[in-house]
């Protein structure tokens, strides 16, 4: 399992390697918020070279992926090169898709800044790229030599972006641990998404899922629940060209998961979706279902014509691999907003 570490345990670590090139890939957001404190913490950085690209969805896909290698080759940078992202999953994505394609694989070292990445993007070893408006179409297993927890990032993020994040946070415990998921619904978002004891927990829990399934084939996939209709959702605001955070557009998909949850009790559901409902912006997905089915259709999950999804069987049990149709689908979806 990939190392999690303070900042102070980095500089320690990039003191032993220190004529190993360094490079920070970070947003043009993260580069304004978070560079300094992070000079600050690891003087073995105040020499790497950085390398900025814009902020937001916009930048996973291999345009910004060719881009970030040739700033590469210019600098010159081999096979000794640390990346280092600095920035949410956008960057995490990328620069750990970049560590792991360039010159076939050099070391790897995240730093989430918001709490979606602490929780989620950079843990467990996953990265992708979208190709178009579909999401995580290309992309690897990799895992980071060291990630660094430092919740002081967060206290420049947008509190909308917190609450975005707190949505992987319940996630992952209503799919492993009811304790935690009863004690994330019974605080304020924004304090869920602060606080380090809870999202230290978060980590904990992905991480004891990740180790016994690493490559995604079986018990991993329980932390898809949410995504088969959230991705399809993110992807359709893409389209319309209208900004839906990622963490949003989960509590959408969790929301609607939840709806074909046949085994859940009706309390359990509908107190969840309660919960939802007053922190997110859950859309009405009537009338956008044939769209919403289009872009299902690029699940990496699918199995021949049915679709794949993760449902709850009771607060913290959820079961992967369950079938729907395309007719069950609409019919189960098409009346609940
Ligand atoms: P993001 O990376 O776009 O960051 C959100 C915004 O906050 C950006 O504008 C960014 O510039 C800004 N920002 C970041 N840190 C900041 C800080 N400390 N202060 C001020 N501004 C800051 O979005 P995200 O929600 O972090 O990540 C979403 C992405 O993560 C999606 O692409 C999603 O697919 C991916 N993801 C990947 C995995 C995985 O396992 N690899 C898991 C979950 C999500």
């Amino acid at each position: 399992m990939e190392r999690i570490a303070s900042l102070e345990y980095l500089n320690k670590q990039l003191s032993k390697s220190p004529h190993r090139h360094k490079v920070i890939i970070s947003d043009s957001n993260t580069t304004e918020y978070c560079l300094t404190h992070l000079i600050y913490s690891v003087e073995e950085l105040s020499n790497a070279q950085i390398i900025e690209i814009e902020a937001g969805e916009g930048s996973k896909n291999l345009e910004t992926y060719a881009s970030v290698i040739e700033a590469l080759l210019e600098q010159g940078a081999d096979r000794n090169t640390f990346i280092i992202a600095l920035g949410g999953g956008v960057v995490c994505d990328l620069a750990n898709f970049v560590a792991s394609t360039y010159k076939r694989g050099v070391s790897c070292i995240l730093i989430p800044t918001t709490t979606l990445a602490m929780v989620d993007a950079a843990i467990g070893g996953k990265c992708g790229l979208d190709i178009g408006n579909v999401k995580n179409q290309i992309g690897t297993f990799n895992k980071a030599e060291t990630i660094c927890i430092d919740t002081a990032f967060l206290e420049t993020l947008e509190e909308r972006h917190i609450i975005s994040g707190v949505a992987e946070m319940l996630k992952t415990a209503l799919v492993s641990d009811s304790e935690l998921a009863e004690e994330i619904m019974s605080l304020s978002p924004f304090e869920v998404g602060t606080r380090q004891d809870l999202i230290k927990r978060c980590i904990r829990l992905k991480q004891s899922i990740v180790r016994k399934d690493r490559f995604d084939k079986g018990e991993r996939q329980i932390l898809n629940f949410g995504h088969t209709i959230g991705h399809a959702i993110e992807s359709i605001a893409l389209e319309e060209n209208r900004e839906i955070y990622h963490g949003e557009a989960v509590a959408n998909g969790m929301f609607y998961a939840l709806e074909l949850s046949n085994q859940l009790c009706q309390s359990e559901k509908e107190k969840i979706q309660n919960y939802l409902k007053n922190n997110y912006p859950i859309e009405d997905i009537s009338d956008k279902l044939p769209q919403l089915i289009n872009y299902m259709n690029a699940d990496k999950k699918n199995i021949s014509d049915n679709y794949n999804f993760v449902l709850l069987d009771s607060v913290g049990k959820a079961r992967y691999g369950q079938l729907k149709t395309r007719e069950q689908v609409i019919k189960e979806l098409g009346t609940k907003n």
